[in-house]
């Protein structure tokens, strides 16, 4: 019986007081320090006139501010709608006049890129820009540390109450653009209820995993030492924010930002912060077991290195015990369209199960359905296209009628992902129904040759794409990144791969990436980039 709205969590977290919920750089925020700087920015909207259903765009980098943002718009009725701060001007711009927001908060580097662009954003009334910024130019741009002060100083703020405003659990709350890895990034209309059965979602989870073992979950512990988690992706992503920000919020755990990705400094925050959470995306994990300097640290306090978003070598979950011992690995489905989590794994049956992204949390059921009709559902492993449903659904597309009529149907979303789900309900994402390829006639899913490629002791990371093929319609190709210092020629690893799969899955070519391969915000790897290396060669 979780709270209804963003409001209510961001009012019961208050009741964690002078812990630290935000760790940034050398700045530290209470949870009533936090709570005060939320009253202070929902006062500010209010006096500028925000009415129910606005739209607040945030555009920023993990700081401290952006969930004083978010939960502020929220409290007062908005509908907010976390832009990614990785975009350029024009993406900027198209995702400002798709959401039509009238609010937007920035950070300086989404301030710079879209400034030329805001002529074109009719529906833009205020903006607030965070941190260094030395000249303002634009009458409608406001410093947010004028509002709110420095984060270091929230603290101070006057203790006051966010101010009243209506909002029913079946309110428009957040807007969240999808990764884009397939297609223009779309906007999923999320409701109080869907983001915060989300919550729901990851407590019965973990009382389920207590009880697959024969015990009951045991009851909060007051005197439990605090939580601490260190969030590596993105808050404008539903993962961050759904998955970690919003439990920790009500969970009472101390969150430990970075800016941005940096494995180094990822180590010396572990050290520093005793961080027991750590993770986001497959890449991350990987960065963290196998970076040389890691032995200079001490990690030992890490518990659980958890990740989900991408697809990842079954090999991660042994890797991680091994580097760890102490530390669970977990692994969890999700999308956009479903405020995150659908399916989680954990802890031993992870082991048991290293190719398998756990089974449905409990407010979800899984269904595998016949691909070329979207109604027949498919018997136990057989693999087909995964629909799911649950409380944690958006409500479709925000201004997209038609893509939402084709992939939200009755209560359930489909998916474009090809999975099976096995006798106990364990789902095993195959792979992306785009990423599939038919090499005349016969099928090879990207992900099973590189889970194959990953396993060769050289190999870093890599990527399968298809080459047009004028007859055969797509063959393999794939791009490879090595470990440093490590060699392998493309006929060793050509080779390698014909020793684990079918000759008609080997790629035809291997092509080698001098760093980590491209990849966006949330981790996917941007394969539409790497086919480019291919067609290069055939032109
Ligand atoms: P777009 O929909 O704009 O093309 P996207 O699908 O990458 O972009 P997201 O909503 O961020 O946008 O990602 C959801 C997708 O990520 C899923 O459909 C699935 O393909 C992939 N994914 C998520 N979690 C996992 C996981 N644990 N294992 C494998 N793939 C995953
Ligand atoms: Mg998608």
């Amino acid at each position: 019986n979780l709270p209804p709205t963003l409001r209510s969590v961001v009012e019961a977290g208050r009741i964690h007081g002078d812990k630290v919920f935000l760790v940034y750089e050398d700045e530290r925020v209470t949870y009533e320090a936090f709570y005060r700087a939320v009253a202070r920015f929902a006062l500010e909207l209010q006096a500028q006139g925000l009415k129910k259903g606005d739209r607040v765009a945030i555009i920023m980098r993990n700081l401290p501010e952006w969930p004083v943002a978010f939960y502020a718009a929220a409290s007062m009725g908005a509908i907010v709608t976390p832009l990614n701060a990785w975009w350029t001007g024009p993406e900027l711009e198209y995702g400002l006049t798709d959401s039509g927001s009238r609010f937007a908060i920035l950070d300086t580097g989404s301030y710079g890129r879209l400034v030329e662009h805001l002529p074109n954003c009719p529906d833009l009334q205020r903006i607030y820009v965070s941190r260094e910024i030395d000249e303002i130019a634009h009458p409608q741009v406001t410093k947010l540390e004028t509002v709110i002060g420095a984060a270091n100083d929230w603290i101070k703020l006057p203790n006051q109450p966010i101010p009243p405003a209506e909002i029913d659990t079946d309110d428009d709350a957040t807007i969240f653009y999808t990764s884009g890895t397939t297609g223009k990034p779309k906007g999923a209309l999320a409701t109080h209820r869907a983001v915060n059965s989300n919550i729901m979602a990851g407590a019965a989870s973990g009382a389920r995993a207590f009880l697959r073992r024969g015990e009951t979950a045991p009851a909060p512990d007051p005197s439990a030492p605090q939580r601490s988690s260190l969030i590596s992706v993105p808050f404008f992503h539903a993962t961050g924010c759904f998955a970690v920000l919003n439990p920790s919020l009500i969970g009472g755990a101390k969150l430990v930002m970075m800016h941005k990705w940096d494995v180094i400094r990822a180590f010396e925050l572990i050290e520093r912060e005793k961080i027991q959470s750590a993770g986001g995306v497959p890449t991350i994990a990987w960065q963290l077991i196998e970076h040389p300097l890691r032995e200079k640290y001490d990690l030992s306090s890490l518990e659980s290195v958890a990740y989900g978003g991408a697809p990842s070598a079954p090999e991660l979950v042994r890797k991680i015990k091994e580097t760890f011992p102490k530390s669970a690995a977990g692994n969890g489905w999700g999308m956009t369209e479903t405020c995150a989590t659908v399916t989680t794994h954990g802890a031993e049956d992870y082991a048991n199960r290293p190719d398998s992204c756990g089974p449905a949390v409990p407010v979800s059921e899984l269904q595998i359905r016949d691909p070329a009709d979207g109604v027949t559902v498919l018997t136990p492993n057989v693999v087909g296209e995964l629909w799911a449903n649950g409380p944690q659904i958006v409500k479709g597309y925000w201004n997209k009628p038609e893509a939402t009529a084709q992939t939200f149907v009755d209560g359930w979303v489909r998916t474009g992902d090809l999975a099976r789900v096995d006798e106990e309900g364990f789902c095993f994402i195959i792979d992306r129904a785009k990423d599939m390829l038919i090499r005349g006639g016969e099928n090879i899913y990207c992900i099973e040759v590189e889970n194959v490629l990953y396993d060769h002791p050289a190999v870093m990371d890599a990527a399968v794409v298809g080459i047009v093929h004028r007859t055969l319609g797509e063959e393999p190709g794939a791009v490879v990144t090595l470990k440093p210092g490590a060699t392998a020629t493309e006929a060793e690893l050509r080779a390698h791969v014909a020793e684990h799969l079918a000759a008609f899955k080997v790629p035809v070519k291997v092509k080698f990436w001098h760093e980590t391969l491209p990849r966006n915000a949330n981790g996917k790897i941007l394969k539409n980039e790497l086919k480019k290396l291919f067609e290069e060669d055939a032109a």
